[in-house]
């Protein structure tokens, strides 16, 4: 059996890792009939083989995550998973897979398959590594024992070291339909699912798809009733992304098209996007832009938020009358 290394590339959120995952039980599945071959048969999710995979214990399947993502996954307790936790302390602070997690990988690797079946690595995200780490993937990568099936995702394609990434072919995630995403957050339990639906693009496979939404419908409000007092709830980093948003959702309405986080809203948001001028508008969508992309933004936010929220108010005031 010889599988080509698979790269599935997608949106945060959009089930990029949920589909690594029934990608690895289907060729894991030992039900009679399947086709060999990742995303071509469905888990039964009965035999043997589910199970294993199910409780995290399936002997031919490795997983690797950074310690954070797998915290936040609920995976890696068990055997089978490996977070690194001796690494998690260090500088990338549980974002990263480290050197060891490959080098377990490796080693684990190289054994033959317990159960007669394929063996599958799957390591997600592949652009989490510093470059010892991805090297020494590389070499499993160019020459992978035989029955090695290696699945591994990123929503960061162009982060992926070329080599790592000229390895692996290629295959887009999309977005799930709204009528997926929707069946997806009724499952969940969510409240209000129509609105988080559009508030999290469809991404709804997020660990918290309605963060911030609250805190944005607070501050139109307030914004509306052109007082701004209280507003906590959120990290800065989830103030950020809740003002690029609300604030590409205000443009729009702007432009005359229909807000697409916000479709709620629409009313309050024609209200506030009428007023600054469009240049004004503009530089502030910059500046948030910016502090997005600034990396250990949120050790430094600090007061920022306080500071933005005064401003989006000036912006939002300026201009009237
Ligand atoms: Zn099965």
């Amino acid at each position: 059996m010889d599988f080509p290394a698979t790269l599935l590339h997608g949106a945060r959120g959009t089930g990029l890792w949920e589909s690594l995952l029934e990608a690895a039980s289907g060729l894991l599945c030992e039900a009679p009939g399947r086709v060999l071959a990742p995303w071509q048969s469905r888990a039964c999710g009965t035999c043997a083989g589910c199970h294993l995979v199910r409780a995290g214990t399936h002997p031919d399947l490795r997983v690797v995550l950074p310690a954070a993502l797998a915290a936040e996954l609920g995976w890696g307790a068990e055997e089978g998973a490996e977070a690194g936790q001796g690494e998690a302390k260090g500088a990338a602070a549980g974002r990263e897979i480290g050197i060891e997690q490959v080098r377990g990988l490796i080693d684990w690797a190289q054994g033959t398959s317990h159960r007669g079946g394929p063996k599958v690595a799957l390591v997600h995200p592949l652009d989490a590594m510093a470059a010892p780490a991805a090297n020494a993937l590389l070499k499993v990568l160019e020459e992978p024992p035989a029955s090695l099936c290696f699945l591994t995702g990123t929503h960061q394609l162009d982060r992926v070291l070329p080599t790592l990434r000229s390895r692996c072919s290629l295959r887009a995630w999309k977005r799930p339909g709204a009528e997926a995403a929707l069946a997806e957050l009724q499952r969940r339990g969510q409240a209000d699912a129509e609105a988080v639906l559009h508030w999290s693009r469809r991404a709804v496979f997020e660990a918290d798809p309605a963060r911030g939404l609250d805190w944005t419908r607070r501050l139109v409000r307030q914004l509306a009733e052109g007082r701004v007092t209280q507003l906590d709830g959120v990290t800065p980093a989830q103030a950020l992304e809740s003002l690029q948003k609300l604030t590409l959702d205000l443009v729009r309405v702007r432009s005359g098209l229909a807000p697409s986080y916000l479709a709620e809203l629409d009313a309050p948001l024609r209200r506030l996007a009428g007023r600054g001028d469009t240049g004004a508008w503009l530089q502030w969508w910059q500046r948030l832009a910016q502090a997005a992309r600034t990396p250990d933004f949120p050790v430094h936010a600090g007061l920022a938020v306080q500071a933005w929220v005064v401003e989006l108010q000036q912006l939002c005031t300026s201009g009237t009358n």
